[in-house]
């Protein structure tokens, strides 16, 4: 029997001022302010009602750690290290002010391919599917829905050996391409992919670069991605508990073998899964 559980009439959306979920520091990912990492920034005693806070105009995570309110924010993989960083963040009696933070640098390897056009030109009709799913995809995960994610730390969702691949620059016949976003994990076809935390399916599909891809909503833009799945085992709209089967591992769409391609994600940027995981 699925571990699924319908869980929509339990969980409430937190209002604005609504008592707060308290969470300890053992909850929170591990902090590292890089490109592609996660920071921890303090806002404010958490005596005080619960601010709110943007970064780059996105709504970021705030949660209660150790007496006081901290934002986790997701660092986008092309931030410039250099450049002084800052919290927009508004209290409850409408006040903004700035919080700064600073990022370290950190260099990711690079891979240079070259390999034969037809396998990095897309067709004019497959470059038309591309666009409207990276449209569809971006709008999806950007989703900041008010429920407080009970833990930041994930479940693995499946077992296998891990890839140390995020972040990694690809360039494909002299052209950049997208750093790697995620965690790739090794696992024969067929193994079960579990969800890595409590949350609600918020899309399901078979796209053109992903293949069968699942995400989930932890909550405050605390999202997670499962990638090139062989079956889909989660609709739209389900509630589902950590550990939940979602579906199942594969190779479809751009993939060159089985695997699970696995991405977190806060406020809309892809940050190193490691930093929620245990250790393999
Ligand atoms: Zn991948």
């Amino acid at each position: 029997m699925r571990r699924r559980r319908c869980l929509a009439s339990l969980v409430v959306g937190a209002a604005w001022g609504a008592p707060a979920v308290r969470v300890g520091a053992t909850t929170l990912p591990q902090a590292l302010a890089v490109p592609g990492g996660v920071a921890i920034v303090e806002l404010a005693a958490a005596s005080t009602p619960r601010p709110s806070a943007r970064f780059g105009g996105l709504p970021v995570l705030v949660v209660a750690r150790d007496g006081a309110w901290v934002a986790v924010v997701g660092i986008a993989l092309a931030a410039d290290a250099a450049q002084p960083q800052a919290l927009a963040v508004q209290g409850t009696d409408g006040k903004s002010r700035e919080v700064a933070f600073s990022l370290q640098g950190k260099q990711y390897a690079e891979q240079r391919l070259t390999v034969a056009p037809k396998h990095v030109e897309l067709s004019a009709k497959d470059l038309a599917r591309h666009e409207r799913e990276r449209v569809h995809l971006a709008a999806v995960l950007r989703r900041f829905s008010a429920r407080t994610p009970q833990t930041l730390r994930l479940v693995t969702p499946t077992s296998g050996p891990r890839s140390s691949s995020f972040g990694l620059r690809r360039v494909f016949n002299g052209q950049s391409r997208n750093p790697h976003s995620g965690m790739d994990i090794a696992a024969p076809t067929g193994t079960p992919v579990l969800c890595a935390a409590a949350g609600e399916v918020i899309d399901s599909g078979d796209y053109f670069f992903n293949g069968n891809t699942v995400i989930v909503d932890h909550g405050q833009g605390f999202l997670t991605l499962y990638c090139h799945l062989s079956a889909i085992d989660a609709s739209r709209g389900v509630m589902l508990e950590a550990g939940a089967t979602i579906g199942k591992v594969g190779a479809t769409g751009r993939a060159t073998g089985a695997h699970l391609h696995f991405s977190v994600y806060l406020n809309a940027q892809s940050v190193d899964p490691a930093l929620f995981l245990p250790a393999a």
